[in-house]
Formats: C-alpha cells, structure tokens, sequence
C-alpha cells in the first residue's frame, strides 16, 4: 500500500523563475560591488556635482539586519528578481535596479506601496534580462529606437543620473526628438526636481514643451516620460487604458520572454 499524499506536498519552486531569498548585510554588499562592476553607477554619481548634491552619497549602503516585509512572487512575465534592502535614505529612499537583476529597495517604503513598486522595479529587470525583446516593442509600437548621439556639454552636466537607464542612457522619438531629464537647479539640485526636456536632433535645439502628439499618445508629462523604460514602467504599474501608449504595447508585454535562466 503506497501512501496517499497530495501532490501540493512537492510543489516545487520555479527553478526557470527563481525567488532568491532578500539580500541584506555583507552578501548584499558583494551583490552591489559585482553590479557596480558592470553599470559603474556610483562612480558617475560622485564624478557628477549636481547628482553628487542631490544624494546623501554617503548613505548608499545595506541594511545589516534581516527585513521582515514580505516579498510577493511576481505574476508572469515579470521576473521576481534580486531583493536588496537599502538603508532607509539611500538613493534618498528611492527604489531601483542594478545590474544584472538586483531590485534595491530603501526599508523606509511604506507596506502599502511594496506592491506597486515591485511591479515597476520588476519592469525593469525585464528590460535588463531581455533588452532586445524591449527595444523590438519601443521601435514597433512606440517609434523609439536607441540614440547613439550626444548632447551639447551643459545640458549633460544637468542631467539626473538613474541608475534604470544608464546603460542605455538615450533613445529617439520618430527619429527626432530625445527626450531626458534635468535638474531644475544646478546650486541646490533635488532628485525629486527636475524638468522634462526635448532634444531635436534636427535643429539641434532643447525644448520645454512636448513634441507635437507627444502628450496624446504618451498621456500627461511627468518624470518618467524621461526614458521609454521609464515610460513603460509607470504605464504598467497604473494599468490605464485610456493611455494610448499603454494600450499600443498591452498585448505584446504578455509575450515578454519569462524564462530567466
Ligand atoms: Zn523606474
């Protein structure tokens, strides 16, 4: 007689979608010492005045205590990700990703707000694992395609850093126009601070306000429409069909590669 045991018994985890217990302490420091290796992020934070100014640099740091805040698996086709638990005003307490997939999460975020961001900062770890999957939906749906060029030396020295984007730190809109962020001053620059500009290629002119159709397809101006990843993080998180951009690529993000190993 064999015993008759429930097959939940040996549920599994997905080894394809792996959920490795949060980082904090040493091998936390280890995870962001091998992703500084590869995105060099804090180097160019404390070479940059104005995005030196705009951190407490010297808080980029992880916790040394364990964090009892639960960490939900991600729904498909996001990938779950490395937790890393910051000190509470790292980054000023805002959440991102390092390469290659670490999502670095500040223990001051409210219980209520964890969710929400996780599926933001998981976007980007999406973007990070399958970068031309992205681009592919960016060119075919958004007309954005990656922007090899550069910007004259002042508007640069005023752009805010983000470690999201900062291996592909541009891209094109129809060909023509790049949009970035700056900061709204360079004497007491605030990460939380800073206009929405336009590059035209063309003219090689800086522009305030949006591109014609630029609001109609990508909604309202904020601080995300710096960078499509950007862009499409928010967009996800909301979930707002009324936002053209968001409908556009709706049905491709569900075809988003979800084999992460
Ligand atoms: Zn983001």
């Amino acid at each position: 007689m064999g015993l008759a045991i429930s097959r939940e018994f040996f549920s599994m985890p997905d080894v394809r979608r792996p959920q490795p217990p949060p980082l904090t302490g040493g091998d936390a420091l280890l995870a962001l010492a091998k992703a500084e290796s590869i995105d060099q992020y804090r180097r160019a934070v404390e070479l940059s005045s104005p995005n030196r100014m705009a951190r407490d640099t010297l808080k980029y740091a992880p916790t040394v205590h364990t964090v009892s805040k639960k960490i939900s698996a991600a729904s498909s086709p996001w990938p779950n990700g490395q937790i890393v638990w910051l000190q509470p005003e790292c980054d000023n307490g805002l959440p991102h990703t390092r390469p290659p997939n670490l999502i670095c999460l500040s223990t001051k975020i409210a219980d209520s707000s964890l969710e929400s961001i996780l599926l933001h900062e998981r976007v980007h770890v999406s973007q990070r694992l399958h970068a031309p999957s992205w681009a592919k939906i960016f060119r075919d749906y958004w007309s954005m395609t990656q922007w090899d060029g550069s910007v004259p030396g002042d508007i640069l020295l005023r752009k805010r850093l983000n470690p999201d984007t900062i291996l592909v730190p541009y891209f094109i809109w129809k060909k023509e126009w790049v949009p970035l962020g700056i900061f709204k001053s360079l004497t007491m620059p605030d990460i939380h601070d800073i206009d929405i500009v336009w590059w035209n290629t063309t003219s090689r002119t800086l522009h305030r306000q949006p591109p014609p159709d630029w609001e109609d397809f990508f909604g309202k101006i904020h601080s995300g429409h710096e960078h499509p990843y950007e862009l499409s993080a928010y967009l996800i998180q909301n979930g707002d069909d009324s936002i053209k951009a968001y409908k556009a690529i709706k049905e491709e993000i569900d075809k988003l590669p979800s084999y992460e190993l």
